[in-house]
This record gives structure tokens, sequence and C-alpha cells, in this order.
């Protein structure tokens, strides 16, 4: 089975249009801004998306454009500003940010309840101490995908290939959640095959073409694939897709797969912050 993120990600939109009309009638908006730094191609595409899907939502979008010059204090008083403002829902710093700007002091200047990328060391703790958070849009995406092929996912080995603060550990977190018993695998991991092959559901994040070989995951297993390559023009993921889709029990292509749901997660996650918020 292939897994149709581009399917999943409009039913979910579906549903929060449907709650966000339902915010209208109380004469409330949801406001969600990007700052975008610079002129890196993959981020102008990514916001464009970001902006044209919480549009299509009913979620005003209005992005923040400096130049890769801007100092970090500019961007700093800006959230600040942002933070203050009771008409802004959300607030998303688009990634990476140039060298001279410490991502670690932007991320943490943003308000934990405006924090739509679920970045903030608040979110991050609360999500592993178990309680609410805002969690990051791609690993929230991968679950909704995970769980729209098998509802219960506990006593199942999910390995996680990838550590990062943004995919692998988050996602690690919330399948330990769903009661897997949870393996990560790393760059410094021996036998990354060995380690694949014991899992039930696999999620590669490593950004590494087609490191995911048919031979490294058992039959009937299911697979998500975070990674995006190019290759040749072509974008591919992590995961020897042609080779898997025969013996997996479930599979998301590239492009196609966790793309289109994390845009929708973003989308969550903004009425996310819109109802703590609102309390
Ligand atoms: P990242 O921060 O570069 O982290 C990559 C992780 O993979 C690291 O933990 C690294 O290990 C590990 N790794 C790298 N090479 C490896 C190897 N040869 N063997 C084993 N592990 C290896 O990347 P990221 O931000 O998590 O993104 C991963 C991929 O997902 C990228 O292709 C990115 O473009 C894509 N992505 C897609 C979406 C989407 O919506 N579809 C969203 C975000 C990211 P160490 O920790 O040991 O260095």
């Amino acid at each position: 089975m292939i897994i149709d993120g581009k399917k999943l990600s409009e039913k979910l939109i579906e549903e929060i249009k449907t709650e966000i009309i339902k915010i209208k009638k109380k004469g409330k908006t949801l406001s969600l801004a990007v700052i975008l730094i610079g002129e890196y191609a993959p981020s102008l595409i990514y916001v464009k998306n970001k902006e044209k899907k919480a549009k299509e939502a009913g979620i005003n979008s209005k992005i923040i454009r400096y130049p890769s010059d801007v100092s970090e204090k500019i961007i700093l008083n800006k959230i600040n500003e942002l933070n203050k403002d009771d008409q802004i829902t959300g607030i998303l710093v688009q990634l990476p940010l140039p060298k001279h700007i410490d991502k670690e002091k932007i991320i943490n200047s943003i308000l934990p309840t405006k924090d739509v990328d679920g970045f903030h060391p608040i979110n991050v703790g609360n999500l592993s101490s178990g309680s609410k958070s805002i969690v990051p849009c791609t690993p929230l995406g991968c679950l909704i995908l995970i769980k729209s092929v098998e509802k219960n996912l506990s006593g199942k080995h999910a390995v996680i290939l990838g550590r990062s603060n943004l995919n692998g550990k988050p996602m690690a977190q919330l399948l330990l959640k769903e009661n897997c018993t949870v393996t990560i695998l790393h760059s410094k991991t021996k036998n990354l095959k060995d380690e694949c092959k014991r899992a039930d559901i696999l999620v590669a994040a490593v950004g590494v073409n087609r490191i995911v070989k048919g031979d490294w995951v058992k039959k009937d297993a299911i697979i998500i694939d975070v990674g995006i390559n190019k290759v040749d023009g072509k974008l591919v993921g992590d995961v020897d897709f042609d080779s898997l889709q025969k013996t997996a029990k479930a599979i998301t292509p590239v492009p196609g797969g966790v793309g289109p749901m994390t845009i929708a997660c973003l989308l969550k996650n903004t009425v996310e912050c819109y109802k703590i918020n609102d309390i």
C-alpha cells in the first residue's frame, strides 16, 4: 500500500477548515506570522506553500521578510513585538538562518504558546514528559500517516533513522507515547541494516539519497520516508521506494508523502495555539 500523503493532508485540512469556520463565527481570526530571512530558494518555496495553504484554510498569513544580513537584534525585537500582539496566533521563523544569527536564541524568544513549529524548549520538554505540547509539524504528520495504516501501535518496534531535534527526537517521543519500543539510529550507529531489519515501523529522516535499501526492511513493515534529496533534478527520499513498495505493508512516496502532511500539521498547530491562547 502506498500512503497517499496528499489525500490524507487534504482530509486533515478540511477538518481544520471546519474548526476555523466555527472560530470565525465567534468573531475571532487566526493569523500566522512567518519570518523569512534571505533568499535561500527552498525556504522561499516552503514559505510560499505555507502561505497558500494557510489562506486556503482561512488563516491570515503574514510573511515578514528581511535581507540575509539583517541583525539578530532586529529579529528578536520583531519576535517580541509579535509575541505581544493579540492579533497574532502563531509565529514561525523559517530555518535555516544565516550563520550570524543564533538559532537557539531565536527559537527561545518565541512565546511557547505561539510556537507553531513546536521547537521551543518548553514544548520540547512537555513532549518528552508526555504533557500536552505543540508538537513539531513533520513528526506529527508522520504519526498521522502511520496511524492511517494502523491505529494501535502498542508493542510495535519503531526504528527511527536520524536524531535531529526537528525530526528524529520528537518522532521517538511520539512513538514512545504510543507504547512502541523505540530505537534511534544515527551517523555513529554500527550496522544500520541489521537495526533497520528489526523495524515494524521505520521512519527515515537523514537526508541521504535512498540510504535504506530494499533488503534493509522486513516484510510488512510500515515505512515513512521524511528525506528530501535532489538527484538529477528529481526529488527522492531516504528510502529505495521502488524495491520496498513491493514488500512493505505501507510506504510513503517522495514527493507526495510526508511533505504535504507537514504543511497540514502547521495549520493544525496554528489552531492549537489559538485554543491555548483563547483560554
Ligand atoms: P539533520 O538535522 O541533518 O539530521 C540528520 C540526521 O541523520 C542526523 O541525526 C544524522 O546523524 C543522521 N545521519 C546523517 N547521515 C547518516 C548516515 N549516513 N547514516 C546514519 N545516520 C545519518 O536533518 P533533518 O533536519 O532531520 O532532515 C532530514 C531529512 O528530512 C532531510 O532530507 C530534510 O530535507 C528532510 N525533511 C523533510 C521534511 C518534510 O516535510 N518532508 C521536513 C523536514 C526535513 P548525527 O546526529 O550523528 O549527525
